[in-house]
């Protein structure tokens, strides 16, 4: 049977949709949830990133404030400015958008931003509230596969989880989170011994690998979820980590790269954003 494919796309719509109305709710009782934006140097990607953000910010109702910055900005500029966002009452969330130029420690910089405000979740107080399942902002492309699965009425408690990959931003915080949602994990890297033996005992399948095509249909058992985080640019464009192709004829439930777990990103940074308006208004 031809594997369901999980439409990110639309679960961010509708996810944003639902925001939406929150918002309205939230703007007609004086609280305006507002996301701030730092965008060092000329990276296109990030520009590409944080004008993405800004349409879902314009989308919902979220206000929006952006401060372009050139590639020579020094550390302790930087850091003033977060300060100066810190601060402000006004500024719900805080984003300093990465890669950052070389002379800036990025890390410094993750550090500065007030955790009340981190809707990345990267701040590793909240990278600690994770960990203890006491998050108020579970960083965004982990909870977005967490999301993703639980739309689409894929069991989670019970399961067995494989991640592979195990970087700070997606492998390990989506292995606590599925973890916290009951599924047995194991998380797989570049050391693992038999990664295909691994992977075939997944009911849940993540791929974080930033490989193409890496994880092909026969490292998947029959029926399993396959979450592909991958997002690898090549010559025939955006590619997933997942040999989608051959996977499909094997999967439960599958991804498509692109639209499955990207769009997924900005739509769970927005409802951070809100989620931290609503904090700093005791609600
Ligand atoms: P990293 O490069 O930080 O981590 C990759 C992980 O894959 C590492 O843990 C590495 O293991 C593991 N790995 C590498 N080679 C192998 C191998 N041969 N066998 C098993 N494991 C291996 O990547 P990220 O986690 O940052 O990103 C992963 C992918 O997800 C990328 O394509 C990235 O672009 C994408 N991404 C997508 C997002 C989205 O919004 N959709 C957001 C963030 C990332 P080891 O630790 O041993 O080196």
């Amino acid at each position: 049977m031809a594997a369901t494919i999980i439409d990110g796309k639309k679960v961010s719509a509708d996810i944003k949709a639902e925001l939406k109305m929150e918002v309205a709710q939230l703007k007609s009782r004086g609280i305006e949830p507002c996301l701030a934006v730092a965008l060092v140097g000329d990276d296109p990607g990030s520009h590409i990133y944080v004008r993405n953000k800004e349409e879902a910010c314009a989308l919902i109702g979220i206000r929006s404030i952006k401060e372009q910055l050139p590639a020579s900005t020094s550390q302790e500029d930087v850091l003033a400015l977060v300060e100066s966002w810190n601060q402000d009452k006004a500024i719900d969330g805080i984003l300093v958008q990465s890669p950052l130029p070389k002379q800036i420690d990025e890390h410094r910089v993750l550090l500065a931003i007030d955790s009340a405000k981190d809707v990345d979740g990267w701040h590793p107080f909240n990278v600690g509230q994770l960990m203890i399942g006491e998050s108020i902002f579970e960083s965004c492309t982990p909870s977005g596969i967490i999301e993703l699965l639980k739309r689409y009425d894929i069991e989670i408690a019970g399961s067995q989880a494989v991640v592979v990959g195990r970087s700070n931003i997606v492998g390990k915080p989506v292995a606590m989170l599925l973890l916290h949602n009951n599924a047995t994990v194991e998380i797989c890297h570049s050391k693992t011994r038999d990664l295909a033996a691994e992977t075939r005992r997944a009911d849940i399948l993540i791929a974080a690998v930033g490989k193409p095509k890496f994880i092909t249909a026969d490292m998947i058992k029959p029926g399993a979820a396959v979450i592909d985080v991958g997002m690898n640019r090549t010559e025939a464009g955006l590619c997933g980590d997942v040999d989608f192709a051959g996977a499909k004829e094997v999967a439960g439930a599958i991804t498509p790269v692109p639209g499955g777990v990207g769009p997924m990103t900005i739509a769970m940074l927005m409802r951070n954003t809100v989620q931290a308006a609503k904090a700093a208004a005791g609600i």
